[in-house]
């Protein structure tokens, strides 16, 4: 099971595309916010959610004039920001929220933009309808890609990464039978060339400051231990039906090329553009169709170089703990991605060191008995011991 049936998108109406954004305060969902603004004769905002912002989600709400919100985090249910709501709409509290909202019936599209494991449930509840899920939480697919892929429908998910989209746009109007392998791309983060020793030093502060992405702070961090890459493999091999190994990562310092698909006659197909996440945001409405951005152009004759090089995963070992969940599969994938955001958490917290956070993740894989995926139920049960056995190594360091 693959993405790539090919087919008409679902959720295309003949009307605008009614849309609800889940995790509309971050990084991904202002920047969907914006497309929404830019193409407003074509997308409508239906229905949004935020954690914690709530004073961002109430403008937002107010601006698109949306009928319902959604405020997952319950401790935010009583901020003053809320009395704020236009009256005509309708506001849910609790985590269930998302998963109401994005099925409710007058909502053609789904965008799920909430970070982490907390962003499947939603993503499952959008696979049981004939909804379009346009996903950014790439989460989702490392921890729930077994259940989730069989039930996407064909033209139902439309990727959001920016190297899945671009994968899927390499993909177009070809056979996949006839693909020989994908080049995942990677900028190398702010710590490229780096030692170990040297990795062991970084701040927060320094971490956070990605050479070519502005994101929220959890995928920034992501990007630095290259955790980013091993969570976008695992992502591809489920989008693709392929293997870990049909998966090739090269290091692509400018982030120009977005990621490539190489065929059997030796030809290699690149998606190029800007480094802007609007335009894989916008695709994930307008596909098949192509809508003008606002976003930046590149001018290839001002561009100078593209550089490559192989990704190094001893220095960066998240690479080569993801590869090694990634093959294994089963609930591995969901251990490492609970312990790595709770120790993600840490190091942005101050409580470890940048280097503590593959240890501590893999110490965690370490003590995981794998199991076959079977259900959401279960995978939470995992997830919910992957954070419990994350935080007592940390506490005990
Ligand atoms: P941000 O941290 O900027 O935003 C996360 C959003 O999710 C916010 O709206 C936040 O609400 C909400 N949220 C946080 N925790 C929860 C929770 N437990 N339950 C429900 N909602 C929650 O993240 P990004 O926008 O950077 O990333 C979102 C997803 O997109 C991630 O999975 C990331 O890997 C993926 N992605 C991001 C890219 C980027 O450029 N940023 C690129 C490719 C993929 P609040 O603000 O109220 O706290
Ligand atoms: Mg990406």
């Amino acid at each position: 099971m693959s993405v790539l049936a090919p087919s008409h998108p679902l959720g295309a109406p003949a009307g605008r595309l009614r849309v609800a954004i889940l995790g509309c305060t971050g990084s991904i969902g202002t920047q969907a916010l914006d497309v929404c603004r830019q193409h407003a004769d074509r997308l409508e905002v239906v229905a949004l959610t935020a954690h914690a912002r709530t004073a961002e989600l109430v403008a937002a709400a107010r601006e698109f004039g949306v009928a319902r919100v959604g405020v997952t985090d319950p401790a935010h249910a009583h901020d003053a920001a809320l009395a704020d709501l236009p009256e005509h709409t309708t506001c849910l509290i609790g985590p269930d929220a998302a998963v109401e909202l994005a099925c409710a019936e007058d909502v053609d599209c789904v965008l799920v933009a909430i970070v982490g494991a907390a962003g499947l449930a939603a993503s499952a509840a959008v696979l049981e309808t004939d909804k379009r899920l346009a996903l950014a939480n790439k989460e989702s697919l490392v921890v729930g890609g077994d259940l989730l892929m069989p039930r996407v429908r064909p033209g139902q998910l439309i990727p959001v990464d920016s190297e899945h989209a671009a994968i899927f746009q390499c993909y177009q109007g070809e056979s996949a039978a006839q693909a020989h392998a994908i080049w995942l791309t990677c900028s190398g983060g702010p710590f490229f060339g780096r030692t170990r020793e040297e990795l062991s030093r970084v701040t927060p502060a320094e971490a956070l400051a990605h050479p070519t992405w502005n994101m929220g702070a959890k995928i920034t961090i992501d990007s630095a231990t290259l955790m980013n890459k091993g969570l976008e493999r695992i992502e591809a091999m489920h989008l693709f039906g392929v293997d870990m190994e049909f998966i090739r990562i090269v290091i692509q310092r400018q982030s120009k090329i977005h990621s490539m698909v190489e065929y059997d006659d030796g030809s290699v197909i690149a998606h190029l553009g800007a480094s802007d996440m609007r335009i894989p945001i916008q695709y994930a409405f307008s596909y098949p169709d192509r809508w003008s951005t606002p976003a930046p152009r590149v001018d290839f004759r001002t561009l100078g170089s593209l550089d490559f090089a192989a990704p190094d995963a001893e220095t960066f070992r998240c690479l080569a703990l993801a590869e090694q969940a990634g093959r294994t599969r089963g609930t591995l994938p969901c251990v490492m991605n609970a312990a790595n955001e709770v120790a993600v958490s840490a190091f942005l917290a101050g409580a470890c060191s940048f280097t503590d956070i593959d240890a501590i993740v893999e110490r965690c894989m370490d003590a995981h008995t794998v199991e076959p995926v079977q259900s959401l139920e279960q995978l939470a049960d995992v997830d919910a011991w992957a954070r419990r056995t994350a935080e007592h190594m940390l506490a005990a360091r």
